[in-house]
């Protein structure tokens, strides 16, 4: 299926070349088939296009944009701010859920086009809410440096900041109290978290705010039996802190009711299928209007009706650990002991406003609260955009993302490069990678567009790409670049590591130490 579906996103003859070749030959003929492409039109100025951020938004535009307009008319210069690539499909996918991770055997394979460059270890703009101060900066290169000479720039650099809830509310600054974006990071080798080291001894319940699909992936990992975490690719740090973790019992708690849950069923059945871990039913009084939706309930929703009232495999009883899902309970603030650490969570109960059964009923507070006792409460209430320098006039605060008319930025009219979004820079920080993919593909259609009828890379002023980057930055510049070929040495690295330990790799965590395996 797999294969099937990433054949359908090959041009025909290379299609061809590769299910009738061997793997080593395979690579050899596309580069030969690239090589005659960029001969035949050695003549005609290339259009030029610079991505920014290399997540699967960045690779799925890099790739549709190549395949479209053809290797030889075209240049793709990929930055990203870490020495090695991917994303969130390296830094957020769960490292249980490996199959995802099988779209980066499609970016490795668009890397190969020679008319596709990386430059890692290289920012663009600097971020307006710095928080890589605890890694060793990369190379900066300012946005207006690109426009003067690139075509058009291709805006996928994610979302790295959290929603944060208001900081009037009480204790929200309590240690033991983590971002789900932080701890994600964290168990994941991101170098901008390996110093949270969250503290996860002093005691048994966690309280996970949230009910997406981050906050199932947080509590998950919280449960799971440490040797299936072992033969993945989670750090060997976060193994050795989970390990000794104490957390027993995971509260998933959500301000709504479960039909308003945004989580979806496939995370919810992997809870209730992990090994020795247990499932308390949800009070009877909020499940009542779910429960007796009767046929109102569409396909999903009746699905997850079915899955709760199921409960896990293994009864909360028997169980080494357990989770539970709190509803409509919003979060009003934390309590603090003697040291300045979360001891409870306080929430507001509560009432849906309208239907029940329906995806978009809003609630409102009821007056009461509730005290939930924990030992540490990670934060899974969304990712927030950073608008680069150069573009914070294009953010918007409130949809939080680029303004943009299906991919093009909205607000970048002149006479420099134009300016697209792909991912969740445009759209916002939800969706899985297929519909960043589909995402990305309407992007780089809008470029092909723009190509064809000569509103980019037709004028008369010729852009240089890279080469004019470097003429205008002057011999006085001293850029450590991280190439395709040091990703790909580091990349060796990480997996002759892996070897030893019994998985697929083991990834470096900190950029001085990537940078030292290129030396
Ligand atoms: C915790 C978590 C788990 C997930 N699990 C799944 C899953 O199981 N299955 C699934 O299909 N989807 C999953 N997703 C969703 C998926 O990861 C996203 O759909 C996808 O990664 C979005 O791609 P993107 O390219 O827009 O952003 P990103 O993947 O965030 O890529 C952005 C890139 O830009 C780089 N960058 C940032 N700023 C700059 C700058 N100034 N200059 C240069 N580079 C920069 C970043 O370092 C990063 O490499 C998950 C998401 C999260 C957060």
């Amino acid at each position: 299926m797999k294969t099937c579906f990433f054949l359908s996103m090959l041009t025909p003859s290379l299609r061809l070349s590769i299910l009738h070749t061997p793997t080593r030959m395979r690579v050899q003929q596309t580069c030969t088939l690239h090589k005659r492409r960029l001969l035949s039109s050695a003549v005609t100025p290339k259009l030029k296009v610079a991505v920014v951020g290399s997540g699967p938004a960045g690779f799925y535009t890099a790739y549709r944009i190549l395949e479209r307009i053809g290797e030889s008319s075209v240049t793709v210069d990929m930055f990203e701010k870490l020495p090695v690539p991917f994303g969130l499909a390296r830094f957020g996918v769960a490292p249980d859920h490996p199959e995802v991770k099988n779209c980066q055997e499609k970016f490795e394979e668009v890397a190969q086009s020679p008319s596709f460059q990386f430059f890692g270890n290289t920012a663009v703009g600097a971020s307006t809410t710095n928080t890589s101060s605890l890694i060793p900066a990369p190379n900066q290169i300012s946005l207006s440096l690109l426009r003067t000479n690139y075509d058009a720039i291709v805006l996928s650099y994610g979302a790295d900041a959290d929603k944060h809830l208001p900081s009037s509310l009480p204790g929200v600054h309590l240690s033991g109290i983590y971002s789900a974006r932080q701890f994600v990071g964290w168990y994941n080798g991101h170098p901008e978290f390996q110093h949270l080291d969250p503290d996860l001894l002093r005691g048994d319940t966690a309280v996970v705010v949230g009910h997406g699909n981050v906050a199932l992936d947080v509590a998950r990992i919280l449960l799971c039996d440490i040797d299936v975490l072992r033969k993945t690719d989670i750090t060997e740090h976060a193994i050795a802190a989970l390990s000794q973790s104490k957390i027993k019992h995971v509260k998933i708690v959500g301000r709504r009711g479960p039909a308003q849950a945004s989580f979806t069923n496939k995370e919810v059945r992997e809870l209730m299928t992990l090994d020795g871990v247990g499932f308390i039913q949800p009070a009877a009084d909020v499940m009542k209007p779910f429960a007796e939706g009767g046929k109102s309930l569409g396909r999903v929703a009746k699905r997850l009706l079915q899955l709760l009232q199921r409960g896990s495999t293994v009864k909360a009883g028997d169980a080494r650990k357990t989770f539970e899902f709190e509803f409509l309970k919003s979060p009003a603030g934390f309590i603090g002991d003697d040291n300045n650490q979360v001891s409870s969570a306080m929430f507001d109960i509560m009432e849906l406003q309208g239907d029940p059964l329906q995806k978009d009923t809003k609630v409102k507070a009821t007056g009461e609260t509730v005290e939930i006792p924990c030992a540490a409460s990670f934060l899974s209430i969304g990712y927030k955009i950073n608008p680069i320098s150069g573009v914070e006039e294009m953010y918007d605060d409130r949809a939080n993302h680029l303004t943009n008319d299906t991919g093009k930025v909205v607000g970048s009219e002149d006479n420099l490069a134009s300016l697209y979004a792909a991912g969740w820079t445009k759209r916002g920080p939800v969706g899985v990678i297929a519909e960043t993919m589909y995402d990305a593909f309407e992007t780089a259609e809008l470029i092909v567009k723009d190509f064809e009828s000569g509103l980019i890379g037709r004028g008369s002023s010729v852009r240089h790409g890279w080469q004019g980057v470097m003429s205008d930055l002057g011999s006085s510049s001293n850029l450590r670049i991280v190439s395709w070929q040091d990703w790909q040495k580091i990349d060796r690295s990480e997996r002759e590591m892996g070897t030893k330990l019994g998985k697929e790799r083991e990834k470096v965590t900190n950029v001085a130490e990537m940078l030292k395996i290129l030396e």
